[in-house]
């Protein structure tokens, strides 16, 4: 030690030394380790998996086809190839789940200190998190390149799985699905969603570029208003602009679904009303059982059934005003008694920085809780995922 020190003042380099070290660990720290931190945080689970069912139950959910409509997967730094202990969902948690087709929805813009109302689009914590998971400069100042890079890792995880994922973007693409999935259960899908049309950066083109990119679903709102038109979350939460007017036809003539999960009343209510096809709303809850501002009520789930379209139950506290499967059920319960059980679905939020009963392997509990909510073997099988399958038949090109 006394002689390190000794050559160390000799050549006057163990500052150096300590100061290299101190800047390899601070950058360890702050691009490995803090987005993990982060992830973990923002995406907990109350209660850690496995989950039990009974034998039975989990023959009737392995024998379901199961769809759900939004996961916010692709915003964090975590290989979805593999298992992982954080998050809520993964390719092989996906699997193990038997879900057919995961919505991966597309966040690119999250304004700071978030509130249910009044937000603004002037701060922007997407950058913060695109920075310290090394997201490429492209992206640094622009929602359009947030979206196209984030479409792109889905496509690569395809490219990579060995046959194990594949993205859906048309017609023939869901029936081969089905077709492959009765050799090869463990097949697992994914569609593309935008979750808010601020990445159309105020362009009616970028409606092409973003369905050339993959994306399937578009969602007009997430926590502003736009130039496309209002968010509930936003400060005067308007109608359609002009703009939104051209993006809805736009965005049906190249069947893109409409998402109306966090648009304003008055969107809802212009969009159902100009629809010419089914629309969704990915993920949600429902005034009849959880009364706040984001979720639907009557009126709106009527509209948006009326259309031919599903509603996604989300599983959040805040969505269901429960912590567990059993308040999931009861949304679902109320929603197929208003309308019908054609027009309820699972929308989860999974991974949308919001803490859930339990990650995706949790899905048979949800199977469990609609038996115990009194839904027949059918109706069971539309909620899971054939409603969502129908819809996106009806919408998709061939
Ligand atoms: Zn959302």
């Amino acid at each position: 030690m006394a002689q390190r020190k000794q050559r160390c003042r000799k050549r006057g380099s163990c500052w150096g030394w300590i100061r290299i070290i101190g800047v390899a660990i601070t950058l360890y720290l702050v691009f490995v380790q803090l987005p993990m931190v982060i992830d973990q945080r923002l995406n907990a689970v109350m209660h850690p998996p496995p989950y039990a069912v009974s034998p039975a139950m989990a023959k009737v959910h392995n024998s379901l086809w199961i769809a759900d409509l939004h996961a916010d997967s692709l915003l964090w730094h975590r290989d979805l190839s593999q298992r992982h202990p954080r998050g809520h969902v993964d390719l092989p948690r996906l699997q193990q789940a038997n879900v057919a087709l995961q919505a991966f929805t597309v966040v690119t813009q999250i304004p700071s200190n978030l509130k249910l109302a009044g937000n603004d689009s002037r701060s922007d914590d997407i950058l913060k998190l695109a920075l310290i998971q090394r997201w490429p400069p492209s992206t640094w100042n622009s929602l359009l390149e947030r979206a196209l890079y984030q479409a792109k890792q889905l496509q690569q995880l395809a490219a990579q799985s060995s046959g194990e994922f594949r993205l859906v973007q048309t017609q023939a693409d869901l029936q081969a699905l089905i077709q492959d999935r009765k050799q090869q259960p463990q097949l697992t899908a994914g569609i593309l969603g935008l979750e808010g049309v601020q990445a159309l950066q105020g362009r009616v083109e970028n409606v092409d570029r973003i369905y050339a990119a993959g994306f399937r679903m578009l969602g007009l709102a997430h926590f502003f208003d736009t130039e496309v038109g209002g968010s509930v979350h936003g400060l005067r939460q308007g109608g359609l602009t002009a703009l939104g007017r051209q993006v809805v036809l736009r965005s049906q003539q190249q069947h893109l679904l409409l998402d109306l999960a966090h648009s304003s009343p008055a969107v809802i209510d212009e969009v159902v009303a100009m629809s010419t096809q089914p629309v969704v709303v990915s993920h949600t809850g429902v005034q009849g059982t959880c009364n706040n501002l984001r979720n639907l009520s009557d009126s709106q789930i009527r509209a948006i059934a009326d259309t031919g379209g599903v509603i996604g139950i989300g599983f959040w506290s805040t969505a269901v005003c429960g912590e567990d499967a059993g308040a999931i059920a009861a949304a679902i319960r109320y929603t197929a008694d208003l309308v019908g059980v054609n027009h309820v679905s699972l929308g989860s939020d999974f991974d949308g920085a919001v803490q859930m009963p339990f990650d995706v392997t949790g899905l048979p509990l949800i199977t469990a809780a609609l038996q115990a909510e009194g839904f027949t073997p059918d109706e069971i099988g539309k909620i899971m995922g054939l409603n969502i399958l129908r819809v996106l038949k009806n919408v998709l090109l061939p």
